[in-house]
C-alpha cells in the first residue's frame, strides 16, 4: 500500500468509528427523550453492541499498523501541519484505547453499572455506607488504568488527559491555588453585603411561554434550526450526530423561570460549537472538539458572559415583560439584573451561581486526587466533604444526599472530569476579554439583541479548529498565554462589587 492508500484507509476506519459514536449518541438521545421505560433492557443491549463494535474497530491491529506506518513516514509528529497533527492524534487515541486490556474494560463496565445502581439507591436512602465499597472499587480500577500510562508526574494525569489532552495535575493545582483564596474573599464580601431580592423569579411561569422564550433566544444567539432541534429531557444536554444534526434538550422548573432559560443558553453554547466544527476535519481524527474544558468555555460564555450581563438584560427584560406582564410588570430593569445574579452559597453544584461554582469543583478535585494518591479513604469522604463545604462556602449539608452523594460522575467512572468545568469558566473569561478588546462594540450590540459578532469571533478563533490544536495550545494561540485565572477573577470582582455595592 502506498502512503496515500494508507491514509485513505485510515480515514475510512476513523469515519466508521465516528459514525458508530453518532449511532451510540442517537440511541442515548432517544433513551432520554422518547423511549418508554419498557425499552431499557433492549436499549442496553443495543448500546452495548454498538460500543463493542466501536471498541473493536478503534483497537484493531489493522488500525494500529496503519498508524504505525504513517507515523514512521513523518519526520516530526509535533510539526504544526494538518497531516502530522492528524496522525499524532490518531496515534494518541489508538494508544489510549488499545492499552487497556479488553477484560479490564469489561470489568470496568460491570463495576460502573453496579456502582451506578448502588449510587441511585444510596442517594435516595441517604446511605453513603452502602455506596462506599463501590466508590473504593471504581477509584481502584481508575488507578489501575492510570498505571498503564506511566510514566507520569501524578496518577491523576492520565485520567485528566482523557478530557484535557496535555493538562497536568500540577497545572490544575497551581490554577486552583491562585483561585481559591480570592474566591473565598469575594464570597465573604458578598455575604457581608445586603442580600438581593429575587422573589419575582420564584413563581410559576407558564411552560409554554418559557419554551417560546428559550427557542427565541437560542435562535437569536445563532443556533441553526436547519441543523438542530430542542426537546424535553429530565437533564439538559447537547448531543451531536454529525455537523448537520446537533440537538439540545431542556426542562422547565415550576418555581424558577430563569433555570430553563439559562440552561438553554448553556446548551446553545455547546451546540454552536458543535455546529461550527470544521467540515475540513469532519470524521477524521481531528474532527472532534478540542477538549471538554474548551467545550465548557463555549457554554459558559453564552450562559454567563452574555446571558447574565447587564447589557443582555437590557435586551432580554423587555421581551420577558411582554411574555410575563403579570409577573414582571412591577419589576425594574435594575431589580431584574441584580435578581438574576443573586449569589447564594448552595449545597448543590448544579444549582451554583458564577461566584460559587468553582469552589464546588475544587472540593471534588481535592477528593479525587486524594483518593488516587491514597492520602484519603472513601470512608473519610462525608467528613471531608462537610468540613470543606463549610470552609469554602459557609454551608454544611444536613445529609449525604445533598453532600457527597449528589453527583452522578464517580458512579459512572468519570474521575478526572470535574476540573474541566472550572477550567471552562476561566477560559470563557479569557476569550471574552480578548474578543471585547478586539471588538469594543460587542457589549452595545448585545443590548440590541445582536450577537453576530460574538458568534463570528468564536467560529473564527475556536470552532473551526476542531481538534487541530490541543486545548492549551489553542488557548495560547488565542490569548497569547496559558489558562489564567486572572481574567475570571477580574470579571467576578467587577461584576459583583457593582451588584452588591461593596
Ligand atoms: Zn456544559
Amino acid at each position: 500500500m502506498s502512503s496515500a492508500e494508507k491514509l485513505t484507509k485510515l480515514r475510512e476506519i476513523t469515519a466508521e468509528i465516528s459514525r458508530l459514536g453518532s449511532i451510540q449518541a442517537l440511541l442515548e438521545w432517544d433513551q432520554q427523550v422518547n423511549m418508554p421505560h419498557g425499552g431499557a433492557e433492549d436499549r442496553g443491549n443495543q448500546a452495548a453492541l454498538i460500543a463493542g463494535l466501536a471498541f473493536d474497530k478503534s483497537t484493531s491491529d489493522e488500525l494500529g499498523a496503519l498508524i504505525q506506518d504513517l507515523a514512521s513516514e513523518i519526520p516530526d509528529l509535533d510539526a504544526d501541519d494538518d497531516f502530522a497533527r492528524e496522525i499524532k492524534v490518531a496515534k494518541r487515541n489508538y494508544d489510549r484505547n488499545a492499552r487497556i486490556p479488553r477484560e479490564k474494560i469489561i470489568e470496568f463496565v460491570l463495576a460502573t453499572s453496579a456502582a451506578h445502581e448502588a449510587w441511585v439507591k444510596a442517594r435516595a436512602d441517604n446511605d453513603f455506607a452502602s455506596f462506599e465499597p463501590h466508590l473504593t472499587h471504581i477509584f481502584e480500577l481508575r488507578r489501575q488504568q492510570a498505571e498503564l500510562f506511566q510514566p507520569y508526574e501524578h496518577p491523576y494525569d492520565p485520567l485528566l488527559n482523557e478530557y484535557e489532552p496535555g493538562m497536568k495535575t500540577s497545572d490544575v493545582r497551581a490554577i486552583f491555588a491562585a483561585l481559591r483564596p480570592r474566591q473565598v474573599e469575594l464570597l465573604r464580601a458578598i455575604a457581608e453585603s445586603e442580600q438581593i431580592d429575587n422573589s419575582f423569579i420564584k413563581q410559576h411561569y407558564p411552560f409554554d411561554e418559557q419554551r417560546k422564550l428559550g427557542t427565541f433566544i437560542a435562535g437569536r444567539f445563532g443556533y441553526d434550526w436547519e441543523r438542530g432541534r430542542i426537546d424535553l429531557a429530565a437533564h439538559p444536554f447537547t448531543t451531536s450526530f454529525g455537523v448537520g444534526d446537533v440537538r439540545i434538550t431542556t426542562r422547565f422548573l415550576d418555581r424558577d423561570c430563569m433555570s430553563a432559560l439559562f440552561s438553554t443558553m448553556h446548551e446553545t453554547g455547546h451546540a454552536l460549537y458543535d455546529q461550527g466544527l470544521s467540515p475540513k476535519y469532519y470524521e477524521t481524527s481531528l474532527g472532534q472538539p478540542a477538549s471538554y474544558a474548551i467545550h465548557e468555555s463555549q457554554s459558559r460564555l453564552w450562559e454567563n458572559l452574555v446571558g447574565r450581563s447587564r447589557e443582555f438584560s437590557r435586551f432580554l427584560f423587555p421581551v420577558m415583560q411582554m411574555l410575563f406582564p403579570q409577573h414582571l410588570g412591577n419589576v425594574t430593569l435594575d431589580q431584574f439584573y441584580r435578581g438574576i445574579n443573586r449569589v447564594e452559597p448552595s449545597l448543590i453544584r448544579v444549582e451554583a451561581d458564577e461566584a460559587t461554582y468553582n469552589m464546588h469543583i475544587m472540593l471534588r478535585f481535592e477528593i479525587e486526587t486524594g483518593l488516587l494518591e491514597g492520602s484519603l479513604k472513601a470512608s473519610d469522604l462525608p467528613d471531608i466533604w462537610n468540613t470543606r463545604m463549610q470552609e469554602y462556602l459557609g454551608v454544611t449539608p444536613a445529609d449525604d444526599t445533598n453532600g457527597v452523594l449528589q453527583d452522578v460522575h464517580w458512579s459512572s467512572g468519570l474521575v478526572g472530569y470535574f476540573p474541566t468545568y472550572a477550567l471552562g469558566n476561566l477560559i470563557s473569561a479569557q476569550l471574552w476579554e480578548k474578543m471585547v478588546a478586539e471588538h469594543p462594540e460587542i457589549p452595545a450590540a448585545m443590548t440590541e439583541g445582536d450577537f453576530s459578532q460574538i458568534l463570528a469571533w468564536l467560529r473564527e478563533n475556536v470552532h473551526r479548529y476542531s481538534s487541530r490544536y490541543d486545548p492549551l495550545d489553542l488557548v495560547r494561540k488565542i490569548t497569547g498565554g496559558p489558562i489564567d485565572p486572572e481574567p475570571y477573577l477580574r470579571y467576578l470582582n467587577a461584576k459583583y462589587s457593582e451588584i452588591y455595592r461593596f
